[in-house]
């Protein structure tokens, strides 16, 4: 499709995908990014690749990014364009592989049981039955599986593998997601099996994603000409429609209460992230929990509602929004002033900080997993103050994990 030079282009959202998509739209596709706008609801780039705070009020990224050389093709493509931030000449991709090179990844506690016993996990503890089942997902149609739960496609022993508590806990599957869901992993990440029980394959980057990806991404960007236009929620779109298809007419949009539109002329395009993993996503503190939203106050999913109840073929956001208690999760970051913690969980794992991926007490009744990130792992941290990350797949139960 060609474009005049001077269509402008609306991307809706500043994850990683509306991030790289401006990266793209520029560097292979020859846009100006003077011409490209991001629209983005919250006061900060990055989406789900988030990292704040401070060594005083505490750090919080909600999520840590596990990366692999393989299966990352897209985001490394990218990121060999985008220079780093603190190291001049040097890219975000090369910087990201030579802190890998320094620091190998080798979980050497994977799974730990409730006599706190590091297990062998090399064992993935299938048996034939496991091995037949897993061969029929992968071989069965996605037509097929259609709205298949895992716990459909699996008997009783399978989730009682290592191979099942490793997998559920690295990529967060809950026994009732989708079996689909599940296929594509698999597939999508097969290389990982061999290596499942020491995370070798993973890929850190050297701070948190908010700091090592988004900061760059946002820099260049801006560099370029890029504008991003925050806390400007997109609640609706209006199409017009022909037998070519159907074309996006105007953006409306919230700033401040107020209402706002965006007229979209005839080669004008318009990106959206629509849905999101983060979408209500809220902060507890040490002594109040984070209070659960169910009533959709971002706008990710209602601009996908919005726009699939006009449109056929914009997809089902119900099916993935629509089951709160099914879908929820809580994660938690801890900020220490001490090294004791640390010092212990070394000692105890035989993993440095950066080295061992995640720890999961298989037993506990959250099924909580830690990770420790090598220090600094977020921009200006101090020396003496040091941070670990985790989540519990179970967020309902009382944690029983000390
Ligand atoms: C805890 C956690 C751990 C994860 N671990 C991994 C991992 O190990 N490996 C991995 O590959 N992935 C992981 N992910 C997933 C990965 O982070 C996301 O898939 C990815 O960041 C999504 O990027 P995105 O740009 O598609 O969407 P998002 O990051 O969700 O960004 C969407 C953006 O759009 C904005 N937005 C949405 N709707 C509107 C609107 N209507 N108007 C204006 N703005 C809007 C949102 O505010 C947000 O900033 C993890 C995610 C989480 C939460």
């Amino acid at each position: 499709m060609t474009r005049s030079p001077s269509s402008t282009v609306y991307l809706v959202g500043a994850g990683i995908a509306s991030l790289s998509a401006a990266a793209l739209l520029i560097r292979d596709a020859g846009v100006d990014g003077r011409r490209i706008h991001v629209l983005e609801e919250t006061a900060l780039p990055g989406g789900a690749l988030d990292g704040k705070g401070d060594a005083q009020s505490g750090y919080v990224t909600r999520g840590g990014r596990m990366l692999t050389e393989e299966t990352y093709v897209c985001l490394w493509d990218v990121l060999h364009a985008i220079p780093s931030l603190d190291r001049p000449g040097v890219s975000v991709k090369d910087d990201c592989w030579a802190f890998n090179a320094e620091h190998v990844p080798h979980a050497r506690a994977r799974l730990i049981d409730r006599e706190h016993r590091i297990l062998d996990a090399r064992h993935l503890g299938f048996d034939i039955q496991d091995r037949v089942e897993l061969m029929r997902l992968l071989a069965t149609s996605e037509k097929a599986l259609g709205t298949k739960r895992i716990e459909e496609v699996f008997s009783g022993h399978f989730f009682q593998t290592n191979f099942w508590t490793m997998w559920r806990t690295t990529f967060a599957f809950q026994n009732w997601h989708s079996a689909i869901e599940l296929k594509r992993y698999m597939l999508r990440f097969l290389q990982e099996f061999p290596r499942i029980h020491t995370l070798g394959g993973v890929r850190r980057t050297r701070y948190n994603q908010y700091d090592t990806i988004v900061r760059p991404m946002r820099r260049w960007l801006e560099r370029q000409g890029v504008s991003f236009v925050h806390e400007t929620k997109v609640i609706d779109a209006q199409f017009a429609s022909n037998a070519g298809g159907h074309r996006v007419t105007r953006l409306d949009a919230l700033r401040d209460g107020q209402a706002l539109a965006y007229a979209i002329a005839d080669d004008d395009v318009v990106l959206f992230t629509v849905g999101s993993m983060t979408a209500d996503a809220t902060q507890g503190g040490d002594g109040w929990p984070a209070p659960l939203v169910r009533d959709k106050r971002d706008g990710a999913w209602t601009l996908w509602e919005n726009m699939a109840r006009k449109l056929p073929g914009l997809g089902r956001p119900n099916t993935f929004c629509g089951n709160v208690d099914e879908t929820k999760w809580l994660s938690f970051t801890l900020t220490m002033r001490s090294p004791l913690l640390l010092e212990r969980i070394e000692a105890f794992s035989g993993n440095e900080p950066g080295t061992g991926g995640l720890m999961t007490f298989k037993d506990s009744s959250w099924l909580m997993s830690i990770v420790v990130p090598h220090a600094p792992h977020f921009a200006g941290q101090p020396d003496g103050v040091h941070t670990l990350w985790g989540y519990g797949l179970f967020v309902d139960q009382p944690g029983d994990y000390v």
